[in-house]
Order: structure tokens, then sequence, then C-alpha cells
């Protein structure tokens, strides 16, 4: 078989030191070296989507299920669900559940504490980070709901200069806990498929897209593409069929 042009293979192929992201294996890039970045784009396009697209669409679901479980409880209200608790509905709580600015404090090492049983709330997991920024910026804190907390973090222009802060593999790493965590809860996961195209760098067929993802990985190399670049490849690879049968 005819071996595919590789498209540019310095761009995606890691090879300085490790993203900071415990959750992640990439080898920083060059481009991504000279921004001075600790945790490599592909996370910090993660973190993006988690927070300003999946986050929000997950926690209309947790609202929806929470309201479904508080109104089906029949007139007896409050102690129609104390008496019969419906599985997964402690979980659901506790995710929606209110967290102030100072409920979690971080230790030397930026661990975070918190006391008590089942996921810890959505807000009580990005507080802490919000919180960090705004002293580090001395910004002002946006409102406390996990929405507003998951819109204000999630900005393509603050993860920017996160990613070259210390702390932004530890950041990525929980965000990626807590996405873990609320899809366990409402038990939806962005879909994955593959794409019938051989990857360009390894030339296997496990190429494959996520919603709301920008980047096609490859499972077998981990080379990442735009859908823009797998276009070209695709033509590339028959340009080149074409010229070989000529
Ligand atoms: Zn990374
Ligand atoms: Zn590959």
């Amino acid at each position: 078989m005819t071996q595919p042009s590789m498209i540019s293979p310095e761009e995606r192929t890691p090879h300085g030191p490790p993203c900071l992201a415990d959750s992640c294996h990439r080898g920083l890039l060059e481009h991504e070296l000279a921004n001075e970045q600790v945790l490599c784009s592909r996370c910090v396009h993660l973190v993006n989507v988690w927070l300003h697209v999946e986050l929000p669409l997950q926690i209309v679901v947790l609202e929806g299920s929470r309201q479904r479980e508080t109104t089906g409880a029949s007139s007896g209200g409050r102690t129609a669900y104390r008496t019969a608790p419906l599985p997964g509905r402690d979980d659901v709580l506790n995710l929606l559940g209110p967290a102030a600015w100072s409920d979690r404090v971080r230790d030397a090492h930026g661990q975070a504490h918190a006391d008590q049983h089942g996921p810890v709330p959505i807000a009580g997991v990005l507080i802490p980070w919000v919180r960090l920024v705004c002293d580090e910026r001395r910004w002002n804190p946006p409102t406390l709901t996990p929405q507003a907390l998951a819109q204000w973090l999630g900005r393509p222009s603050l993860l920017d200069w996160a990613s070259r802060r210390p702390w932004a593999g530890e950041m990525r790493d929980e965000l990626d806990e807590l996405m873990r965590t609320v899809r366990c809860v409402t038990r939806l996961r962005p879909q994955r498929r593959p794409v019938p195209q051989p990857c360009p760098r390894c030339d296997n067929l496990t190429l494959v897209e996520t919603d709301h993802q920008l980047y096609i990985d490859c499972t077998t190399c981990e080379s990442m593409y735009t859908r823009d670049e797998l276009a070209l490849a695709a033509r590339i690879f028959a340009a080149e069929l074409a010229a070989g049968a000529a």
C-alpha cells in the first residue's frame, strides 16, 4: 500500500517537555513552548469545551432530574422523597448544591480539601479556581452559580493566560475529574465516532471524532487533526493514488 503523505508533522508531533496535566500525556509543541504554555493547546481547548459547551448542557439535565424527582413526590412534598430516595438523587443534589466563596481551602501544594460525602458541588470545584484567578488578576468575581462560574472560567482569553500558570495542569485534572463525575450521574457522555479515513501519520484506521471537539484524534499514534487538515490529507492521498496509477 502507498504510504500517504504526512501533513504538518512538526506541528502535530509532540517533542517538547510534557504537558503539565496528569490526565494528558502529550509533549508540548514548539509554538506552545514559544507561548510559554505549561498546558498543551489541546487541553486548553478541552477545558473550554467542557466549561462552555458540555457543562451547561449537563447542568440542564441535572436541573431537569432534580425537578422531576421533587415534583414527582406528591403533595407530601419533602417528606415523600425523604422516606423513599430515588437512586442517584443525592448525587444530583450534591452536584447542584451551593458552595461558598470560602468553602474549600488550598494548601501550599494547591491541593483542595472538602469534608463531605458524595460528589463536591460543581460550584465547589469551580470556585477555588475562579478565586485563584481573581486573586492573581485582581478581578471581581462572577456570580456564584455553576453556569456563571463555568462561563467565566472557560473564556478562551482567560484560559490562554491560565495555560501559562504553574497550576494549569492541576486545574485541567480537577475539571477532568468533575466532568467524569457529572457524566456518571447524568449517564450522558460525549459521543465518539470513527472517521473513515486513515491517519495521515500512522496510516491506521483509528481516527475518532468526539462531540463538540475541534480536533480529531488518532487513538494509535495520538496525533490530532482539524477537519480541514484531514480534508487536505485526503486530497493529497487521492492525488498520489492517481499519479501512481498514471
Ligand atoms: Zn495536555
Ligand atoms: Zn495515527
